[in-house]
């Protein structure tokens, strides 16, 4: 960790491992094909690889999707080439204000979560331009499908507590 509040070369590493382990967890989940993410690939981005517009202090993370030209007029057959985007700040500030948590876990957590949202869009119809109203609803639904899978694994117990729906774990936008 840095005073600057963004992740370190072996943060970094700490949440590429946690990355693998969240895909396989939410393949098995939802049955998918064991080269599910090699043939689907999804970015993960950190704070200083993103401009501001994407900066969300309230939150450790959010899905973004790019939106391919011809379709951006249509809303049909959406989004493409998702992406995680990591807020360092806020996911470092969480492990400071508790340290017998720690960012393995945390990522963990996050990884999961963002990753059943884009299975969601993307094999499930979820509509990613979703009214409030559905995108609260979803965070529910995405809420307990990570606690069913997590449940159990690490010490994930206190954070799927913890982070309950509305409590800023994430939002999702689209970046054209
Ligand atoms: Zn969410």
């Amino acid at each position: 960790m840095t005073g600057r509040g963004l992740f370190t070369p072996s943060d970094l590493v700490t949440i590429t491992r946690a990355a693998f382990l969240a895909e396989k967890l939410t393949a098995d989940h939802f049955s998918l094909a064991d080269d599910e993410w090699k043939r689907n690939p999804y970015t993960v981005l950190t704070r200083k690889e993103v401009s501001d517009s994407f900066y969300q202090h309230d939150v450790f993370a959010h899905v973004v999707c790019r939106v391919p030209e011809p379709m951006r007029q249509t809303r049909t057959g959406l989004c493409e080439d998702f992406a995680i985007v990591l807020q360092d700040p806020a996911i470092l500030r969480a492990l400071l204000r508790n340290t017998s948590r720690d960012l393995w876990t945390l990522a963990l957590f996050i990884l999961t979560h963002e990753l059943i949202h884009i299975v969601r869009f993307r094999k499930f119809g979820v509509d990613f331009f979703a009214s409030t109203k559905d995108r609260d609803e979803e965070e529910r639904v995405v809420y307990d499908i990570t606690a069913r899978i997590l449940r159990g694994v690490s010490n994930t117990n206190e954070l799927i507590e913890l982070y309950r729906p509305f409590s800023g774990t994430d939002v999702y936008q689209i970046t054209v």
